[in-house]
């Protein structure tokens, strides 16, 4: 089977529904992007630390809170050379598998949604290599760390979008 391209149809669905994970989460970015949204709008997502209160807990990633980017005009993306990794990886994502995450498409893609009837699996080695997978791939090095910190001292924790607590990271979950 030849490798299928992948190819936006500028929908803006992915812009337009950035809160996952039932509420629990949004568009992740790097410390470096979050000066690209207003400073009301982002959260914290991802830390580590012994605890929440020790010297050692270290915030990794932010989220953005909208679930429709503010950014997003007539469909298309007001700072696309500038956008975030997040962005720029879709519709790749991490499985949040806790020790190997790899790279999935995203079913909610609707790219992809238009493959499913005819690809069933969700593997990316069915894609030809593109910019998206590229930067996938560098979202996960930059996370990877985080990843392999599962079973040590330090913990991984989460902010849930939700509760507006964070929590420790103990389950798989997708970025
Ligand atoms: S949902 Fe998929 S097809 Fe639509 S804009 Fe996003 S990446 Fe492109
Ligand atoms: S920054 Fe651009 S690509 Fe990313 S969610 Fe916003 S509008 Fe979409």
């Amino acid at each position: 089977m030849p490798a299928i391209e992948f190819i936006c149809l500028n929908c803006g669905n992915c812009c337009r529904n950035l809160i996952g994970n039932e509420g629990t989460a949004g568009l992740i970015l790097f410390p470096d992007e979050v000066a690209l949204f207003q400073k009301r709008n982002i959260k914290p997502c991802a830390a580590t630390g012994k605890s929440l209160t020790h010297g050692s807990f270290k915030i990794i990633t932010y989220q953005l809170t909208e679930n429709v980017c503010p950014h997003l005009k007539d469909n298309s993306c007001t700072i696309y050379q500038e956008r975030p990794l997040s962005c720029k990886g879709y519709p790749f994502v991490l499985s949040g598998d806790s020790r190997q995450p790899s790279l999935l498409t995203d079913l909610e893609c609707t790219f992809i949604k238009e493959l499913k009837g005819r690809y069933l699996s969700r593997s990316i080695h069915d894609f030809a290599h593109c910019e998206s997978i590229e930067a996938r791939t560098v979202f996960l090095e930059k996370l990877r760390d985080y990843y392999m910190l599962e079973g040590r001292k330090i913990k991984r924790w989460i902010y849930n979008l939700k509760t507006e607590k964070w929590e420790r990271y103990l389950y798989e979950r997708h970025f």
